[in-house]
């Protein structure tokens, strides 16, 4: 391999027809004024707009800087991002959006606390420009996060950040299927770091996920580093049984020393609704972690890629 980059920067696209030609301009310039080599890693994700092409374009113009993956079909942005990773060949790598949410002038900052000696360097979004509801939602996850999985993150879902090398091989070896990139970096990391970054609204086009996904990718983030859910309820099994026992001692009490009653049916009905309502959330959680098992038991490719276009010479 002849001169290697120094910094790869790792770009997950899916339908960003309309930003990528002023992201590749931004993201050049800025890439060009530090100075440093780099390359630049596009995944397409089984977009069915003109993204390839323009992407294509990208290759032509700068051939030995530009790499572009392109999957077979939507993968998710996650696994856009780990395929990238498996392509690395810089001692630093840097994530970010396409829709142009995350500033590339910003990529300095990451570059120089890495330099500094952290592994892992977060950004996180002093205004973040979504929707509010999307803001609220992540401000509770993060706290939710925080509390199950231990991981300390200002900002969990600002994909602008960067990786060492050893953390980059590591996040691609681990066989995931459905990951949250942040936080397994940040599990592998000795020494992480933050610094503040503009956030943009999306420069065109609308968010990829929807409602929907954003709880599916959510709970990937969950079931994928704590149990504490699964613990959570044997443990409230337990106090449930407790009670029940308690109950039964009651009332048979009550039957041998005042007589046969009637009352309180009501009361036990709704005891009972809200028990089997509890246990139907236990089966369902119960059901995305062996779910997550049993892809993982499958071991079908994580993703299928079409074409590499890349000139390593
Ligand atoms: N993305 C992707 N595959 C997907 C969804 C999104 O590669 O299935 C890319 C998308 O093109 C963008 C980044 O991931 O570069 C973040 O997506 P988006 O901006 O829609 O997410 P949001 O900013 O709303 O969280
Ligand atoms: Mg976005």
């Amino acid at each position: 391999m002849k001169n290697p980059p120094e910094i790869s920067v790792v770009v997950p696209v899916f339908n960003e027809e309309a930003n990528l030609a002023p992201l590749f301009q931004r993201l050049t310039n800025a890439m060009d004024q530090l100075d440093r080599p780099y390359e630049i890693i596009f995944t397409n994700d089984g977009s069915t707009d003109h993204s390839i092409e323009l992407l294509r374009g990208f290759h032509a113009q700068r051939p030995k800087q530009v790499r572009v993956i392109d999957f077979n079909g939507n993968f998710g942005q996650h696994m856009a991002i780990i395929a990238a990773f498996e392509h690395v060949r810089g001692a630093i790598a840097v994530t970010l959006d396409a829709d142009l949410q995350n500033p590339p002038e910003e990529i300095q900052k990451l570059i120089a606390k890495i330099d500094e000696g952290y592994d892992v360097v977060g950004g996180y979004r002093k205004k973040r420009k979504d929707v509010w509801w999307r803001k609220w939602a992540s401000k509770i996850i993060n706290v939710f996060r925080e509390v199950a999985t231990g991981i300390q993150m200002t900002d969990q879902g600002c994909m602008l950040r960067a990786y060492k090398r050893p953390i980059v091989d590591a996040i691609a070896r681990s066989g995931e299927r459905s990951t949250f990139i942040p936080a397994l970096a940040h599990k592998f990391s000795a020494k992480p770091g933050e610094v503040e970054v503009v956030h943009e609204a999306r420069a065109e086009g609308e968010s990829k996920y929807s409602f929907y996904k954003l709880i599916r990718l959510n709970f990937d983030l969950v079931t994928g580093f704590t149990l504490l859910p699964l613990q959570l309820f044997t443990l409230f099994g337990f106090f449930v049984s407790g009670c029940s026992g308690l109950l039964v001692l009651i009332l048979l009490y009550r039957r041998l020393f005042i007589g046969p009653e009637a009352e309180g049916l009501f009361t036990l009905f709704a005891i009972l609704f809200f028990l089997i309502s509890v246990t139907i959330v236990g089966i369902g959680l119960i059901g995305e972690y062996v779910g997550r098992s049993y892809q993982c038991v499958q071991s079908r490719p994580r993703y299928v890629t079409k074409e590499v276009l890349e000139d390593l010479s």
